[in-house]
């Protein structure tokens, strides 16, 4: 496990990818400035877990990770019992993945896009 604290602290930077104090506004690697974290739209891996294990059946943590249209099919199914035999396996997917792949996945849309403009610059 990685030490929690630790990453409290440190982030990575948007441009070049190098650790850098959390608090930084300028990435001292490369000079770019960071854009403020969008710590509103942030979803938690953990928290979407739980609600897979605990209200799967009814499509909780597809509600939760803005999948309301997956979730609205869910609860109309939940009768079926299948959302919750499937709900079971997004927990233990939910629960084995990365946080960098859950992010990239459910969240930080605009750091994605920023990796993307990277990989279209001339070197
Ligand atoms: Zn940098």
């Amino acid at each position: 496990m990685v030490n929690k604290a630790y990453c409290n602290f440190v982030k990575v930077c948007q441009s070049c990818g190098a650790e850098i104090y959390s608090g930084a506004k300028i990435c001292p690697n490369c000079g770019t400035r960071q854009l403020k974290p969008k710590t509103k739209g942030k979803k938690s891996r953990i928290t979407a877990a739980l609600l897979a294990l605990l209200l799967g059946g009814i499509g909780a943590h597809k509600f939760y990770l803005g999948r309301i249209f997956q979730g609205l099919l869910y609860l109309i199914f939940s009768w079926t019992l299948i959302p919750g035999i499937i709900a079971l396996f997004e927990f233990i997917i939910l629960i084995a993945m990365s946080d960098e792949r859950f992010d990239a996945r459910y969240g930080k849309p605009d750091v994605q896009m920023a990796s993307k403009s990277d990989n279209n610059r001339f070197t």
